[in-house]
């Protein structure tokens, strides 16, 4: 016999995407279905679960309380302090701080968005999804943007007229972890989809009206795969036109099962960028907007429309591989460390000579700094 799930309280998962900070994060279903892509350490060891609709309406209900309460104690003034919540906040239980924390979150970052959790959302049934969205809808009207993950396998099953339904009940922008356009990498890395896969879901998503954000992943081939994984990528692209393609380079933790497998020969940051490069000339016909927003990745500046932006964009990778080694090297320890922001900055000069001073203290020359970016990044997998 099935147990009743029961009630634990207000629930949230543990990412959302970079472009999802100021979200609310309302959580359907815990962790991944699918959760074997190699590089993915996220979900890995937890067991994939569907809350319960009714568990997940209290949720909205709980923050929707303390929303109401926040909006009512700021007044006009929305420029109040957690501080100006001391009498409300005692009055409620321990068991509540989740939800208004979440909401107090939400509230200082603006309630223009929610983002549903966790890993694809959109595997539950859909008539349950537009149950939860309708629900969230009315919930917070005001809300411009409920987004979420999805995996391209889940949204190729899911029929035009259910996407379309679902989209219209309120999920107007969804994440896709792409990752690459090419069969050897999908399959290299267990992605569970190949590319005619992802171009199916993304070109169905586009079809039922919502937003869509493609995730590649640059590296993510090592070195042997890294020409096709940046050519059959762009390929794909051009074939969805997705809303926007966003950057995450690949890196890992732990040397995985990807270095254990075989051959795989991890991607240096000149080598990553020349992938990028490749990538982007070969982006053509597509309107999409290309971010760079995560903190993995070497130039977060890298941001742009196609095809208007195309050439400031592919520039300022041209330029860091016209550097000789220990300018790049300088370059990369600089933005590594956050000593440097954008290379679009006229104190680059002066902040470089400070970079400098730091790898001469840290030993770093241009013969270890790939060793020393590797263990960097490692800290933000
Ligand atoms: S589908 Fe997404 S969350 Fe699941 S294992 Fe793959 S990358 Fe991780």
């Amino acid at each position: 016999m099935k147990t009743i799930e029961k009630y634990k309280g207000f629930e949230q998962g543990p990412i959302r995407p970079p472009s999802e900070a100021s979200s609310l994060l309302i959580r359907v279903t815990r962790n991944c279905p699918w959760n074997k892509c190699i590089f993915c350490p996220v979900y890995k060891k937890k067991k994939f679960s569907v809350r319960p609709v009714e568990h997940i309406i209290k949720d909205i209900n709980s923050v929707k309380k303390h929303s109401d309460e926040i909006f009512h104690i700021a007044g006009e003034d929305k420029n109040i302090n957690r501080i100006d919540l001391q009498n409300y906040v005692q009055s409620l239980s321990n068991d509540q701080m989740p939800a208004l924390n979440a909401a107090w979150h939400w509230f200082i970052s603006g309630t223009k968005s929610i983002f549903i959790q966790d890993a694809n959302s959109l595997i539950i049934k859909a008539s349950d999804l537009i149950t939860i969205l309708s629900y969230i809808k009315k919930s917070f009207p005001f809300a411009k943007r409920i987004t979420s993950y999805a995996r391209s396998h889940t949204i190729a099953r899911i029929s035009d007229e259910d996407m379309k339904a679902i989209v219209k009940a309120g999920l107007n922008r969804i994440h896709i972890g792409l990752e690459s356009g090419a069969d050897e990498v999908l399959s290299m890395i267990k992605k569970g989809a190949d590319k005619n896969t992802h171009i199916k879901a993304g070109k169905r998503v586009i079809k039922a009206g919502a937003e869509l954000s493609e995730y590649i992943m640059p590296g993510l081939g090592g070195v042997k795969l890294s020409k096709i994984h940046a050519l059959e990528t762009a390929d794909a692209l051009n074939k969805i036109n997705p809303h926007f393609i966003r950057l995450r380079t690949f890196a890992v933790r732990n040397k995985n099962e990807l270095y254990t497998a075989g051959d795989f020969e991890k991607c240096n940051d000149v080598a990553a960028v020349k992938e990028i490069l490749l990538l982007i000339q070969n982006l053509s016909g597509i309107t999409s907007s290309i971010k760079s927003d995560h903190i993995l990745n070497l130039f977060q500046e890298l941001e742009g429309y196609m095809p208007e932006d195309k050439e400031k964009m592919t520039d300022i990778l041209k330029n860091f591989l016209s550097m000789e080694p220990k300018e790049q090297m300088l370059l990369q320890i600089g933005k590594r460390i956050g000593m440097l922001g954008s290379v679009i900055d006229t104190n680059l000069p002066l902040k470089l000579a400070d970079v400098k001073k730091e790898c001469e203290r840290l030993g770093i020359t241009e013969h270890n700094v790939d060793q020393f970016i590797e263990e960097a990044m490692s800290r933000f997998v």
